[in-house]
């Protein structure tokens, strides 16, 4: 079986061919710049293999809801040229298969719920720290969508008393990914993240608001395990200070097996950076 998978960045367009096993067998990159450029080299793509389906894993806001007017749309994103871009129909047009549709984190949360460190559990989350934070959410199941898709970056948390940065997110400010993103280090600290690694004072701010989000998303969603991914968790200090200061702030509230360990509990992703492409495959099989 050959099926096709598309993690549409907003830096880059990654396409690959994959088995129904969730085995990767090929994968062209392209740069994103606008539809008008980057669909036909897509499309080219995709028409040589003579696949079955495609999945794709897209960066957002998007419209996911089946039924929905601009159900396959990208809708609202920064990314001028891409806004109200009806994504799906255009593969569906030229490539004339099935075609699967999430958010770019809800394909990685599902490419490690089929194929990675949260198979077998009905519950878990992925969070991506890198130039935003993304959180997809896979529950009882399923991919949860509700009116649209959560967008748990942009939660609003307790600030760090000694933190006086104001934030960069051009909605809020000092929501999670205004504050703690990668953009957030830079911001803050005057460097880029992966030279601040000897700075422990930078950590320490860093896992106080991402095991924060972790406790918000564990009492609100419940989730049997959390993986951890993106650019900043490449970062070797940050996880075990993340799971030390979640386990204080849950404050043995939560009793569960799956909480009493947080290593076991918090994890980071476990696909070697695949999890969104096979999540895609995923995503291709469910619409075949
Ligand atoms: P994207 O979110 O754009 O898909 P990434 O997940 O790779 O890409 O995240 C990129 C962000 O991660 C950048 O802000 C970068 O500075 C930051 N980053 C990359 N490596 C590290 C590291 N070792 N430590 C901390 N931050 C890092
Ligand atoms: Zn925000």
């Amino acid at each position: 079986m050959r099926i096709g998978a598309l993690e549409a960045g907003g830096t880059k367009m990654v396409c690959a061919i994959g088995n129904e096993n969730g085995e990767i067998l090929k994968r062209e990159v392209f740069p994103t710049t606008t539809p008008d450029e980057t669909m036909p080299l897509m499309i080219h793509f995709f028409q040589k293999e003579e696949i079955e389906a495609l999945g794709i894993g897209c960066f957002g806001p998007i419209d996911p809801r089946k039924g929905s007017k601009t159900y396959g749309y990208i809708t609202s994103t920064p990314k001028l040229k891409w806004q109200n871009y009806n994504i799906v129909g255009e593969f569906e047009k030229a490539l004339g298969c099935p075609v699967g549709f999430d958010t770019d984190v809800n394909a990685a949360a599902l490419g490690e719920a089929a194929y990675g460190i949260t198979r077998g559990l009905a519950n878990s989350i992925y969070m991506t720290v890198g130039t935003g934070i993304g959180v997809g959410v896979y529950s009882e199941g399923r991919l949860l969508h509700g009116m649209m898709h959560p967008e748990a970056g942009h939660i609003l948390l307790k600030r760090h008393p000694a933190d006086t940065y104001e934030g960069w997110c051009p909605f809020h400010k000092d929501c999670l990914e205004g504050l703690a993103a990668g953009p957030a280090l830079e911001g803050r600290w005057g460097a880029k993240g992966d030279t601040l690694t000897d700075r422990a004072e930078v950590w320490e701010l860093e896992s106080y608001y991402i095991a924060q989000a972790c406790v918000n998303y564990c009492m609100l969603l419940s989730p049997e395990r959390i993986v951890l991914g993106g650019g900043v968790l490449k970062q070797p200090a940050l996880l075990p200070l993340i799971r030390e200061k979640f386990t204080l702030l849950l404050a043995d509230y939560i009793r569960t097996e799956e909480v009493r360990d947080a290593a076991h509990y918090i994890v980071p992703a476990s696909l070697n950076d695949n999890q969104g492409v096979m999540g895609c495959i995923r995503l291709a099989l469910l619409a075949l």
